[in-house]
C-alpha cells in the first residue's frame, strides 16, 4: 500500500520527536502493554446495572398480572351477557393495552442515564490507556473531542435501543396474548401457562441483558481505540488477545499478528466480533527496532490457551508441510 505523503511527513516528525525524547525500550513496551488493558470492571458494572433494570421490569410485569387476569375474567362475563363487545369490554381492551405498553417505558429514563454513564466510564477508561508520555509524543490520545463524542452518543443510542427493543418485544407478546384471549373469551386460568412461557423460566431477558453488557463495552472501547490510533496516523495494530482460555481459537491464532486499520480480518477489528475481548496494540514498529511488538511471555497465556495455540500452530505447520510436499511432487504423479 502506498503511503500518503501527508502521513509520511507526519511519521517523520513523530520519529524526530521520539528520537529527541530518547524513550527507553522498557518504557515503550510498558506503554504499549497499557493500551491492551481490558475494561473488565466496567463490563461487570454494566452487567449488574442492566440485570437489575430487567429485574425491575419483570417485577412490574408480575405486579400488573393480577389486574390483567381479572380484567380478562370480567370482560368474559360481560361478553357472555351481551351479543357483541360492549363499551365496557372495549374500554377494558384499551386499558389493558396501555398498561402493558407502559411497563417497558416506565424504566426508560433510568435506562438512558445508566447507559450514558457506562459509556462515559468506558471513554474515560480508554483515554487513560493512551494517557501516557510516549502516546502523547506520537499524538495518540489527542483525539478530537467531537468525534469521540459522536462515537459515544451513537453507542448510547444503540444500546438504549437494544435494551428497549428487547422489552418492547416481550411486552408486545404479552399484549397480543391478552388481547387475543379477551377476544376469544378465554379464562385467566387458560392464559397463565402462556404468560410463563413468554416470561421464561429464569427470565430470558435477564440473560439477554447479560449478553448485551458483555458485548457492548468491548465494542465501544475498540471503536475509541481505532479512532485514536487512525487519527494519529497509525496504519495498523498488533492483535492482542485476552489469552485466558475463554477466547475463540481463531482469535488466539491472531495473537501478535499485524493488521491494517483499513483491512480488517473477516469478523472485524478487535472488540467488534460478538463478545470479543481482544484489543489492538498500536503497531509503532515504523519508529524503530525498539518499538517492534514483543511476543507475549509464557506467563501471559493460560493453560487452556497454551494447549489451543499449540494445536492451531501444529495444524498450520502440518498444512504448510502438506503444501510444500504437493509443490515438490512431479506434475505427472498428481
Ligand atoms: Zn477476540
Amino acid at each position: 500500500m502506498a503511503t500518503d505523503p501527508a502521513v509520511k511527513i507526519r511519521r517523520e516528525a513523530t520519529q524526530m520527536r521520539v528520537e529527541q525524547a530518547g524513550v527507553s525500550k522498557r518504557s515503550i513496551q510498558a506503554s504499549l502493554k497499557k493500551t491492551t488493558r481490558e475494561p473488565k470492571g466496567i463490563e461487570v458494572g454494566y452487567q449488574a446495572f442492566l440485570v437489575s433494570l430487567q429485574k425491575q421490569i419483570n417485577a412490574l410485569i408480575r405486579e400488573a398480572l393480577p389486574s390483567l387476569y381479572s380484567t380478562l375474567d370480567l370482560a368474559r362475563v360481560d361478553a357472555l351477557r351481551s351479543d357483541g363487545l360492549s363499551d365496557d369490554v372495549v374500554t377494558a381492551f384499551n386499558a389493558l393495552r396501555t398498561s402493558i405498553r407502559n411497563l417497558s417505558t416506565k424504566t426508560d429514563g433510568v435506562l438512558r442515564i445508566g447507559v450514558q454513564d457506562f459509556g462515559n466510564k468506558t471513554a474515560q477508561f480508554n483515554d487513560a490507556k493512551y494517557d501516557d508520555p510516549l502516546m502523547h509524543l506520537i499524538g495518540i490520545g489527542d483525539v478530537s473531542a467531537n468525534i469521540e463524542q459522536s462515537i459515544l452518543s451513537g453507542w448510547v443510542t444503540e444500546n438504549t435501543q437494544l435494551v428497549r427493543n428487547m422489552n418492547v418485544e416481550q411486552t408486545g407478546k404479552l399484549e397480543t396474548l391478552f388481547l387475543r384471549s379477551l377476544r376469544d373469551g378465554s379464562r385467566s386460568a387458560q392464559v397463565v401457562g402462556e404468560v410463563a412461557t413468554i416470561l421464561g423460566p429464569s427470565g430470558q431477558n435477564i440473560n439477554r441483558a447479560r449478553l448485551i453488557a458483555r458485548d457492548q463495552i468491548g465494542k465501544l472501547d475498540g471503536q475509541l481505540s481505532r479512532q485514536k490510533q487512525t487519527e494519529a496516523g497509525i496504519q495498523g495494530y498488533v492483535w492482542r488477545g485476552a489469552l485466558d482460555g475463554r477466547e475463540r481459537p481463531s482469535h488466539v491464532a491472531r495473537e501478535g499478528i499485524h493488521f491494517d486499520w483499513d483491512d480488517p480480518p473477516p469478523d472485524g477489528h478487535p472488540g467488534q466480533p460478538v463478545q470479543c475481548r481482544c484489543s489492538a496494540e498500536p503497531d509503532l514498529s515504523f519508529l524503530g527496532e525498539e518499538f517492534a511488538p514483543e511476543p507475549r511471555s509464557e506467563s501471559d497465556f493460560s493453560q487452556t490457551t497454551k494447549a489451543e495455540r499449540r494445536k492451531s500452530l501444529n495444524i498450520q505447520a502440518r498444512q504448510r508441510r502438506r503444501r510444500a510436499a504437493r509443490n515438490r511432487a512431479p506434475t505427472a504423479a498428481r
